[in-house]
């Protein structure tokens, strides 16, 4: 469905991203990888479907770095027609606790960086008239949780960028829509678990039952194997007019 397409998925190294990733590669998609840490396994797991693959690894703090990355692409596949801003961190603290370093780090690394990859890819994108930007914000893009200030600040930022860019592109082929996971059982919430682990005195899988308990009707994780699955069907024709929505994949957690 996607042969002859290039995506883009920041953050693709590990988790959601690389989930993203394989997924968009199984429809035929050329695929750029970006993050850190190990690069040769994703990279080898994204070659073994049959598809050309490339690695960047711009910071997406650094706005000179994602100009690269986007030029990179654009040299190495000739255009990105999928763009996925889906790297990111988190920080766990109070409002008058939060270090002031990972409040700075977090708009820029999950929210200012999808803007930058965005306004970049877009002249392309019109000019083919088609392309997808999926950003993958968070369930905390539409409700808050204690201690995630600038997570959910950066998340709702997020979700307004996706209702924006999708509205100023609506008559054309480009759309832009937002995916809203709870909770994923990647390092980003093992690190989470493992905090909850210590605190509460439990073990990892009482932790994580705990985790889920507080927010997942459902009790159980999504997978990056179905939110890769929800990026191919914002790329796929039944997706042609989908536009500025913010799609939860959350057990339950926002209809209470
Ligand atoms: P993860 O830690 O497994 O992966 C994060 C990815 O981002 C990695 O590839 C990492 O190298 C990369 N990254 C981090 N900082 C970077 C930087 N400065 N520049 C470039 N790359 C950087 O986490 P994940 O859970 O897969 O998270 C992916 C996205 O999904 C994030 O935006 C996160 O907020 C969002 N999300 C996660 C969950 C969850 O429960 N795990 C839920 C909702 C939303």
């Amino acid at each position: 469905m996607l042969q002859g397409k290039t995506a883009l998925v920041t953050g693709s190294t590990s988790g959601i991203g690389l989930g993203i990733a394989k997924a968009l590669a199984q429809q035929g998609a050329n695929i750029v990888l970006n993050g850190f840490g190990d690069v040769e396994g994703p990279k080898a797991e994204i070659a073994a479907l049959g598809v050309k693959v490339a690695y960047h690894g711009a910071d997406m703090s650094k706005a000179n770095e994602i100009e690269a990355m986007m030029k990179f692409a654009a040299d190495t596949f000739g255009r990105v027609d999928i763009l996925v801003n889906n790297a990111g961190i988190q920080h766990v603290a109070k409002v008058e606790d939060f270090p002031v370093e990972r409040w700075d780090a977090i708009i820029a690394i999950n929210l200012t960086s999808a803007f930058h990859a965005t306004r970049l890819a877009l002249p392309a994108m019109k000019a083919a008239n088609w392309g997808r930007i999926i950003n993958v914000a968070s369930i905390h893009g539409l409700v808050g949780s204690a201690e995630k200030s600038a997570y959910v600040a950066a998340k709702h930022g997020v979700v307004g960028l996706t209702k924006v860019t999708a509205l100023e592109n609506a008559t054309t082929g480009v759309t832009c829509n937002a995916i809203c996971p709870g909770w994923v059982l990647t390092p980003l919430v093992q690190k989470q678990v493992d905090a909850k682990a210590v605190a509460m005195g439990l073990s990892n899988e009482e932790a994580k039952k705990q985790l889920l308990r507080e927010k997942e009707p459902s009790m159980q994780f999504t997978t990056p194997e179905e939110l890769g699955e929800l990026a191919v069907f914002f790329c796929s024709a039944a997706g042609n007019n989908v536009r500025g929505v913010a799609w939860n994949m959350d057990g339950g957690w926002t209809a209470q």
